[in-house]
């Protein structure tokens, strides 16, 4: 079986590189140095399976090869590349993150570049194949799922640094999207758990835009969905650093809106006086209400026809029956 072979490839890989960042010394000094940098505690990076690929053009696939691996699994792990007709390491001179699905297993890695670079893009990340599929994955999962399932509550954040660091600061209900906007069927896996979802984006253009456009898809699989922005120039992780835990909760304390209400707002601004704009808007608004499942929360569409009609401006009987419009 292709993925269980993949899975055996990538757990071999992971534990080296992890042995590679503990037990050399370009791992130490370089990986472990970063890491250090970055202020994560040897704990931390243990707990995460942290690992680094050394800055060599062929260390790990020798290594690999002599351990008797296939190269045609090694190629579809991503870990390899042929180059110039010989196999070469794909994350050379990386520190790695392991991308585990919920029981634990390898489905593949983020490796992140320690200098930033014109030439090379900050992160690389496994291609998809038998058992890493990017739309059904969040990473952080297998850490979070015992915590979402008490707090019934899943933060959703953007990288990976943020989910390790939150987790060092005591907040464990953590997953992130990597970069990408949320997919149904990751939705659904944070529905597994909980249906309560706050989104932890940046406040700036490209991070609002992401979370807008799973609003939509939230609704529809009934979630509840919240959202802080992070203030600008800052992410989860250099932000919990920056202000502490005890800040961070208190932050997102008092910033948690609701997310069809801050769409809403958005929208209203920029629309201003163009009525056309603002009728499209009363539209889209109704739209995504009647996505709200009316059978299961009736008491919740209600709330928002009231809400969204009184910052709309708008009659609260002309928003119900064009709600009832959209209802299919
Ligand atoms: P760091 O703090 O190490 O710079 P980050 O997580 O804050 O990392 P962002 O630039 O905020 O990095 O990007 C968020 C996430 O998007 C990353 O964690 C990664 O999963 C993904 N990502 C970022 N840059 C790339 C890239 N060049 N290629 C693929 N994925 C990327
Ligand atoms: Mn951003
Ligand atoms: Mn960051
Ligand atoms: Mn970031």
């Amino acid at each position: 079986q292709l993925a269980d072979s993949l899975f055996i490839v990538n757990n071999f890989a992971r534990d080296y590189f992890v042995q590679t960042l503990h037990e050399t010394e370009e791992g130490q000094n370089v990986g472990l140095s970063y890491f250090e940098e970055r202020g994560f505690t040897e704990e931390t990076v243990r707990k995460f399976q942290l690992g680094y690929c050394l800055n060599l053009r062929d260390a790990f696939v020798r290594e690999a090869q002599h351990k008797g691996y296939n190269m045609e699994l090694l190629q579809k792990t991503g870990l390899v590349t042929i180059r110039n007709d010989q196999p070469a390491d794909n994350y050379r001179g990386r520190v790695i993150f392991p991308i585990h699905n919920q029981s634990g297993k390898v489905l593949g890695f983020g490796a992140r570049i320690l200098v930033k670079s014109d030439r090379a893009p900050k992160y690389i990340n496994s291609p998809e194949n038998d058992i890493y599929v990017k739309s059904k994955v969040l990473y952080g999962t297998y850490f979070a799922r015992h915590a979402i399932d008490k707090l019934d509550e899943c933060l959703l954040v953007e990288g990976y640094t943020d989910v390790v660091s939150l987790h060092q600061a005591g907040i464990e209900n953590v997953v992130a999207s990597s970069g990408t906007s949320l997919t149904t069927d990751q939705l659904r896996l944070i529905k597994k758990y909980t249906r309560n979802l706050t989104i932890l984006y940046d406040g700036d253009n490209a991070g609002v835009k992401a979370a807008l456009r799973g609003l939509d898809m939230a609704i529809e699989e009934g979630l509840n969905v919240k959202l802080a922005l992070i203030p600008d120039n800052e992410d989860p992780d250099s932000y919990v650093q920056k202000i502490g835990v005890e800040g961070f909760r208190q932050f997102i304390a008092d910033n948690k809106q609701d997310f069809i209400l801050f769409k809403l707002q958005v929208s209203l601004r920029e629309a201003g006086n163009d009525t056309a704009k603002k009728s499209q808007l009363v539209n889209e608004i109704a739209e995504t209400i009647a996505r709200i499942d009316k059978v299961e929360d009736f008491t919740k569409q209600q709330d928002y026809i009231r809400q969204c009609s009184q910052l709309l401006k708008i009659d609260e009987e002309g928003m119900v029956s064009l709600v009832n419009k959209y209802i299919r």
